[in-house]
């Protein structure tokens, strides 16, 4: 059984989460880097250092989840922090985020299929990840899951009319609504236990989701996330936020 703490992120062979890995290491975690492909996540884990480990990892393949977990105990014997990172803005179509993607992504226009797929990865996905980790996190003295969410999902924000996201607001936007209502869902089933679960906002980073139109850089849309994934006994469980503190749900 591992001494160190250990994380696991999904997604991290790039973006934002290859930056929360590496942070994760920087603060004394073994990290556990999830990649769809194992080749890109030896290469990112590589990037990091030897307290990183390459985990294969997609979230929308039962079969690998299960591995990954199996993995996880027999060879680490530990889980406490869990980071749900792994995302797509749309399904397949690189380099159409954010201009006619976002169009395209509108619930008018976009296919079910288009939804699921966005919905199968960054909904379900975090759901069958979290549910397939459960077992060792429960098993952590004080485990931490943090969920990425997105201000693009607040539908108290999106409400206020003249909101600019407003016009962009598709299947992308409410598998992240969604995401906050699971943050809540995992917090609340887990309240009377040692296990925070809260969600974080990167603000608009830029990274391949967005083809790198974002405007903050990997290392600032990394920061809430890691804050969340390290807090105390004292620290909140329920919560969406980012650098600036709360974000309305
Ligand atoms: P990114 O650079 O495109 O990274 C997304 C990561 O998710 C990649 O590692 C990708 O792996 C992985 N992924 C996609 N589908 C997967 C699957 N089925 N199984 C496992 N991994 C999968 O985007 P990012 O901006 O860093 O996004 C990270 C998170 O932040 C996402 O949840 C996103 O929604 C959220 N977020 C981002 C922004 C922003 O402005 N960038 C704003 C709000 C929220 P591959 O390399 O294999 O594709």
């Amino acid at each position: 059984m591992q001494i160190k703490p250990v994380a696991l992120i999904t997604g991290a062979n790039k973006g934002i989460g290859l930056q929360i890995a590496k942070d994760l290491a920087g603060h004394g975690f073994t990290v556990l880097v999830g990649s769809r492909s194992f080749e890109n996540g030896e290469t990112a884990a590589n990037s990091i250092g030897a307290d990183a480990h390459a985990l294969q990892l997609d979230v929308t393949d039962q079969n690998s989840i299960v591995a990954a977990a199996a993995r996880i105990r027999n060879e680490f014997g530990r889980l406490d922090v869990l980071v749900n990172n792994a995302g797509i803005s749309h399904a397949g179509r690189p380099g159409e985020f954010p201009s006619s993607g976002a169009a395209s992504g509108l619930m008018t226009v976009a296919s079910l299929e288009e939804i699921r797929a966005v919905y199968e990865t960054n909904v379900f996905g975090v759901i069958a990840v979290t549910q397939a980790m459960l077992p060792l996190l429960r098993e952590a003295p004080a485990a931490r899951i943090v969920n990425m969410g997105s201000s693009g999902g607040s539908l108290s924000w999106n409400s206020i009319p003249g909101n600019s996201h407003r016009a962009m607001f598709g299947a992308y936007s409410a598998s992240k609504s969604a995401v906050h209502a699971v943050t809540l869902a995992f917090a609340f089933a887990l309240e009377s236990t040692n296990i925070k679960v809260n969600a974080a906002c990167p603000g608009f980073t830029s990274t391949a989701l967005n083809n790198f139109a974002g405007t903050r850089s990997v290392e600032q849309g990394a920061h809430e996330a890691v804050r969340l994934a390290m807090i105390g006994a004292d620290g909140p469980t329920g919560t969406f936020s980012d650098e600036a503190g709360p974000v309305a749900w």
